[in-house]
């Protein structure tokens, strides 16, 4: 069936961001939106608007009943999740379907297998795809977290199988350690995602974070090579870059061809992305979860490769087959993301929302700015702090670095605090300009570089 109109079952950039591609397939766009977001860019842009509801993501964004609701009475043909919110929750995606609309993900199923961390692990060693040494399924015991941990060694890893958002992951020191948060993660686990099943991972020090992106019918699977987000903060990326440039060729195309192994296994359809850690000592890559969304950062797989990752996976849920071969992907130059959060970086990242006065975007070949704002709008206090994506593409990784430095002057927002500077400092230091980072590397940076630069405290307020 071919989709005529969609629900923008989300808000923010990547509302806008669905919006701009409904737009260029032609698609009408419904956009739902809370009381507190009647006035965001994305209403205004929607062919049309429905409220859902109070501010609280609860009794809007995260209600499954409203949003479907919404879309039963707006008449659409499909519902398009963006990411976080409903985004990875299985039973919206039945919902929805159950509702006789399509939406635009992977049928529920899948979702529940692989955003069910311990079962994506099993289901990535059934493809052969190496994963992190650690448990072999849910812990179910303090005994069997003792074994786990007498082999792997510590310090140890302690994750939410339901986690996600850099949320539900703790580190332990010692066979004490683990004993004292176990019950503690599980009950936390349970309380914030409905789910306290936990398992164990090797904790790789100086690993960096490389994903893959993949596309998929059902039958016919693509990788469009692979993104780098080790420059995380709280284990949440800061700023992505593609490629990964110090990957060597061979490991590449293992990387690529094992995360296309992975959703094969599954028979995926969409868009999605298998996340590893990389061990640049030894060569070494091990998955650690697969993402059945879009993701925050898939501008910079569009910006070298050409391919709009948005409008694949609407034209996938409309039943077309997948357009693109493997041997028509190709990459080329490099791209940068920098995600600019309404928070005050001397303040600890404190979130600030409030008025933007004044906004100057960055105009020229290679920049591309993804945002919700607009010279007047009030940032609500209720949700993520993200406001905008700075993308920036040139020939060559120190061509891309030199003019995300201009664009990132030229990028104007004044009103609030914005991490703009964060990223200025980022694009200015050495180490980030020879590729020298990690995933530990931001937040040690931004105690010592960061911290001496401007006087910001690391410390949250
Ligand atoms: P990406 O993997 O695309 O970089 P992030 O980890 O930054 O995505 O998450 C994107 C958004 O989704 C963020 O707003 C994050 O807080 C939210 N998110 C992701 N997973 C979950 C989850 N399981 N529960 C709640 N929010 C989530
Ligand atoms: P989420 O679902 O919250 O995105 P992930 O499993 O993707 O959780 O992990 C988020 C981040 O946490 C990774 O990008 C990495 O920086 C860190 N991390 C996760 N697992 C490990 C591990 N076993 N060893 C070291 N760091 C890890
Ligand atoms: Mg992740």
């Amino acid at each position: 069936m071919t989709i005529r109109s969609l629900l923008v079952a989300n808000r923010g950039e990547i509302a806008v961001r669905i919006i701009k591609a409904a737009k260029v397939l032609g698609i009408r766009t419904v956009q739902v939106h809370s009381a507190a977001d009647a006035d965001m860019l994305a209403v205004k842009l929607a062919d049309a608007a429905v409220d859902i509801g109070s501010p609280a993501p609860k009794k809007s964004y995260l209600n499954i009943e409203a949003v479907v609701n919404a879309a039963k009475a707006a008449g659409v043909d499909a519902v398009h999740p963006g990411y976080g919110f409903l985004s990875e929750n299985a039973d919206f995606a039945d919902a929805v379907e159950a509702a006789g609309m399509i939406f635009i993900g992977p049928k529920g199923d899948a979702i529940r297998l692989l955003g069910d961390k311990v079962a994506a692990r099993a289901v990535a060693a059934k493809a052969g795809v190496p994963t992190v040494p650690g448990s072999a399924g849910r812990l179910a015991t303090i005994e069997e977290a003792r074994a786990v941990a007498a082999k792997t060694g510590f310090p140890i890893m302690i994750k939410a199988s339901a986690g996600g958002g850099g949320r539900g992951i703790r580190i332990a020191a010692d066979l004490a350690d683990l004993e004292r948060h176990l019950p503690q993660a599980s009950a936390e686990a349970l309380a914030a995602f409905g789910d306290g099943g936990l398992y164990l991972e090797k904790v790789i020090t100086k690993a960096r974070h490389v994903e893959v992106q993949i596309l998929g019918d059902g039958q016919n699977f693509v990788h469009c090579f692979e993104r780098e987000c080790s420059l995380q903060r709280r284990r949440q990326k800061v700023w992505e870059e593609a490629p990964s440039f110090l990957l060597p060729a061979d490991v590449r195309t293992r990387l690529c061809a094992s995360a296309v192994a992975l959703v094969r296994e599954v028979g995926y359809r969409g868009a999605g992305t298998v996340e590893y850690l990389y061990d640049e000592a030894t060569g070494e890559f091990y998955f650690i979860e697969v993402n059945t969304r879009i993701q925050v950062e898939h501008p910079v797989t569009e910006m070298i490769t050409g391919i709009d990752l948005v409008e694949e996976m609407i034209r996938i849920a409309g039943g077309a087959p997948l357009s693109i071969r493997q041997a028509d992907v190709a990459a080329e130059g490099h791209a940068i993301e920098c995600r600019i959060n309404a928070e005050d970086p001397a303040r600890g990242f404190m979130p600030a929302p409030g008025t933007i006065s004044k906004l100057s975007v960055p105009q020229g070949e290679g920049i591309r700015f993804d945002t919700m704002l607009y010279e007047g709008y009030t940032i609500p206090p209720f949700y993520d702090s993200l406001i905008g994506k700075l993308i920036v593409w040139a020939e060559t990784r120190e061509a891309c670095l030199e003019r995300l430095r201009g664009a990132l002057e030229g990028l104007v927002i004044e009103g609030i605090p914005t991490t703009i500077p964060l990223h200025l400092a980022l694009a200015a230091d050495a180490s980030v300009a020879r590729g020298a980072f990690d995933t530990r590397f931001l937040e040690q940076w931004l105690e010592t570089e960061f911290a001496a630069k401007t006087g910001a405290t690391a410390e949250v307020a």
